[in-house]
C-alpha cells in the first residue's frame, strides 16, 4: 500500500475497524513521512454460485451460511470452534469441490460432518432446517450416520 503523500510502501497500521458491510477500515501511518492515511479492505465475493431448491441461481453468501448455523446453534453452545470458523471450513471444502455451481443439498452434505464434529445437536437442527421434515426416514438415517 503506497503512501498517498510520498509514495513510500513502508507503513504501519495504527487502527483497524470492522464496518457493517464486513469491510475493514485501516488507519495507516507512513514510516517515511509520518503522514496518516486510510485504506479500506473488502473480502472478494465468493466465486461460488448456489442453485437453490427453487432452481434459482444466487451467489454464495458467507453471511447467509453463518446466519443459518447461528440459528441452528441456538440450542447448544458451540465449543472449540466459532460459527465463523465452521463457515470458513465449509466454504473451503465447497471451493475444493472445484465446481462453480453447487446445490443447496451439496452445501448441507458438506456442512453436516463439519458441524457434527463440533456439536451433533446443532448439526441435527441444521439438518432438519434444510430438509423436508415430513420425511422422518431421512432424519432416522441422519441420526444413525
Ligand atoms: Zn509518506
Amino acid at each position: 500500500m503506497k503512501c498517498v503523500f510520498c509514495g513510500s510502501t513502508d507503513n504501519k497500521v495504527v487502527d483497524s475497524r470492522y464496518l457493517k458491510d464486513s469491510s475493514i477500515r485501516r488507519r495507516r501511518k507512513c514510516l517515511n513521512c509520518g503522514m496518516k492515511f486510510t485504506t479500506y479492505e473488502t473480502v472478494e465475493k465468493s466465486p461460488l454460485v448456489v442453485l437453490n431448491v427453487f432452481n434459482e441461481r444466487e451467489p454464495f453468501k458467507f453471511e447467509k451460511l453463518l446466519e443459518s448455523i447461528n440459528t441452528a446453534a441456538y440450542c447448544r453452545d458451540l465449543v472449540g470452534k466459532t460459527s465463523e470458523e465452521i463457515c470458513s471450513e465449509i466454504e473451503k471444502k465447497l471451493l475444493a469441490l472445484k465446481k462453480q455451481e453447487i446445490t443447496t443439498s451439496e452445501i448441507v452434505d458438506v456442512a453436516l460432518p463439519i458441524i457434527k464434529e463440533v456439536e451433533p445437536m446443532v448439526a441435527l437442527v441444521y439438518f432438519t432446517q434444510h430438509t423436508d421434515c415430513q420425511d422422518y426416514n431421512k432424519i432416522r438415517i441422519f441420526i444413525n450416520r
